[in-house]
């Protein structure tokens, strides 16, 4: 396991901006050291451990790029129609010999290009004699139609580098290079649970002043998206020692414990109280909204974040803490999302110093450009505004109102989940 210093989570100062969570985060958090080889097909979502070097070029001979014929280009006349006589016909996963000089070869897309032959005229651009020759136009660039070996991954480069997450184009990479199994970092281990008198799980008896458990479901299901192993520890009552002994058992085969709700600051938040008796814990008062505090503690080596109860806050907390923080428990490059510029269709006021995240959906406009349409209420327990939308405006510190028109940046919930 990734063994965490009991102060790793230390900050001075009253406030903590997203870029600076981010950063403690990165620089304090360990990955864990654990690998292990697994089939290209199992591999999507996992973290390569180690640099995929090139042990031959892509594509791994020249070849052509189409159907068509294949010349010597020394053989063409200069500026003017060349009539040569095919001879042979090359397909794809086929050899043939040089044809002879001032000779055409018949060759089709991914064929070999025979030693000597460096351009291809299309098919479509050439014009058959009924002697069996055939008409090529001027004009060709040489080498046109080709593709030479090595153009897409030079033998002995780095095709993948360690930390990359492994989308269906890099299991590409890996399949092409000729590698059946990647080098990858083994799954982190989470442990998901809720708290509160109020939450009880879905489907079972609920009392008057009890809700449904929304918040487990989305986080470990989020977890599972990020490549996490999640263990459920279900609920747990607000109950100081209840929380600290799930707590102790969690920690004990996992890399990290989310929880969602009681880590405010009132006398009603027991993660807070039970993490301080069962390891340490520092509150990070986020300059984030929806957010509120964020517990970041450490239990038997093992990292804890606290996320604020309400399911919007939950959501946005999670993107932008969590998030970092599996990603350097598995050893993966993170890159902070990237925001798309649209256009705003709503004004909104904001407090300077903090960044903001307003959940909306986009439509094209009239003139064609992309609008951002807010959800008309700002409410962080109102789930709907999460379902009724296509991703959050980020609206960085330094501004403090957004007015119909301006140009602000957009985050995909594709893009952050
Ligand atoms: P807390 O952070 O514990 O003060 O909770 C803030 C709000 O979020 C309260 O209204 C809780 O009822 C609500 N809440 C806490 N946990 C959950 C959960 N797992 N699912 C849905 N709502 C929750
Ligand atoms: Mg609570």
């Amino acid at each position: 396991m990734a063994q965490l210093s009991d102060d790793c989570f230390a900050f001075g100062g009253p406030m903590l901006s997203v870029d600076e969570a981010v950063k403690l985060i990165s620089t304090r958090m360990t990955a864990v050291s654990e690998t292990e080889g697994v089939a290209l097909a199992e591999a999507d979502g996992r973290i390569l451990a180690s640099d995929v070097v090139a042990p031959l070029p892509v594509p791994p001979f020249t070849n052509s790029a189409v159907d068509g014929f294949a010349v010597a280009s020394g053989d063409l006349p200069a500026g003017e129609a060349g009539r040569f006589q095919v001879e042979g016909r090359l397909a794809a996963g086929g050899r043939a010999a040089t044809p002879h000089s001032g000779h055409a070869l018949r060759i089709f897309t991914g064929a070999p290009m025979p030693p000597g032959l460096d351009t291809v005229f299309m098919q479509e651009d050439v014009q058959l004699q009924g002697d069996g020759s055939v008409l090529l136009p001027p004009g060709l660039k040489a080498g046109a139609n080709v593709r030479p070996a090595g153009e897409d991954i030079a033998a002995g480069s780095v095709a993948l580098a360690a930390g990359t997450r492994l989308r269906p184009q890099e299991l590409a990479v890996a399949a092409a290079l000729g590698f059946t199994e990647v080098d990858v970092r083994r799954r982190i281990r989470v442990a998901v649970l809720s708290t509160g008198d109020e939450v009880v799980e879905p489907g079972a008896p609920r009392g008057p002043s009890q809700l449904y458990d929304s918040n487990r479901v989305m986080l470990a299901t989020m977890l599972r998206r990020q490549g996490c192993a999640v263990s459920d520890f279900g609920i747990v009552p607000d109950d100081a020692e209840r929380v600290a002994a799930v707590l102790a058992e969690a920690a004990k085969g996992n890399d990290l414990i989310v929880t969602s709700g009681g880590v405010s600051t009132g006398e009603e938040d027991h993660v807070k109280a039970a993490v301080e008796s069962a390891g340490r814990l520092v509150l990070w008062r986020m300059a984030i909204k929806p957010g509120r505090p964020v517990a970041m503690g450490v239990i038997e080596g093992a990292a804890l974040i606290g996320l604020p109860g309400n399911p919007v806050a939950s959501f946005v907390t999670f993107v932008h803490v969590v998030q970092p923080a599996i990603a350097a428990l598995a050893g993966a490059r993170w890159q902070r999302p990237l925001p798309l510029p649209v256009r705003a269709a709503f004004s909104y006021r904001k407090k300077p110093g903090r960044r903001e995240y307003v959940r909306a959906h986009l439509r094209i406009a009239a003139d064609g450009s992309v609008e951002a349409i807010k959800f008309p209420r700002e409410g962080a327990g109102l789930l709907s505004s999460l379902t009724h939308t296509d991703g959050l405006v980020e609206l960085p510190e330094d501004i403090s109102q957004v007015a119909p028109g301006d140009r602000v940046g957009f985050l995909w919930f594709a893009q952050l989940i």
